[in-house]
């Protein structure tokens, strides 16, 4: 079965993070796994109803995707506002996304409270980061995709070739 990935939405160039920007990703291989059909664009905060632009949000208590999957952290926007209930949905968008086609592997932007993978902000708004996941790429984990942030594309392209060979 051809290997399917989940990508988020910024990586492919479309403007809705946050602040209504992209962070487009240019790799030969996602031009190459995008011509085979293989990518599902998924962005897990539109998909639970914010808009764009949004206020920024980071994970607050010192937790991590899991802690909120948990129930032991919150999401909080810059104002203050509790948004962990609409994180959690998108999480579940995206899993739900990726088990309807088959996603195996994920690629995901790092840094974001949603789908960062290996690092995420603070919760302290002030640009620091730490190591954690972020909501989504925590829910994926748990539920047996793999995730990856851009900076490991050779372990993915790695990865799908022995899934392939399986
Ligand atoms: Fe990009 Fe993910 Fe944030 Fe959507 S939720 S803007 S796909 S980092």
């Amino acid at each position: 079965m051809t290997a399917k990935i989940l990508v988020s939405a910024c990586l492919l160039g479309r403007p809705v993070r946050y602040n209504g920007s992209a962070k487009p990703f240019v790799h030969p291989a996602l031009a190459r796994w995008q011509a085979e059909g293989r990518v599902v664009s998924i962005c897990p905060e539109l998909s639970a109803g914010f808009s764009v632009p949004r206020p920024a949000a980071e994970i607050a208590d010192g937790g991590s995707g899991e802690n909120v999957l948990a129930g032991h952290a919150r999401v909080l926007e810059s104002g203050g506002s509790d948004v962990t209930t609409l994180y959690r949905t998108g999480a579940e968008a995206a899993l739900a996304l990726a088990r309807t086609e088959n996603c195996l592997f994920a690629l995901l932007i790092d840094g974001s409270p949603s789908c960062g993978s290996s690092f995420i902000h603070d919760g302290s708004f002030s640009g620091t980061m730490r190591a954690g996941a972020g909501v989504t790429a925590a829910l994926l984990r748990a539920n047996g995709i793999e995730v990856f942030a851009p900076t490991e594309i050779a372990r993915l392209e790695q990865a799908i070739m022995r899934k392939q060979t399986d």
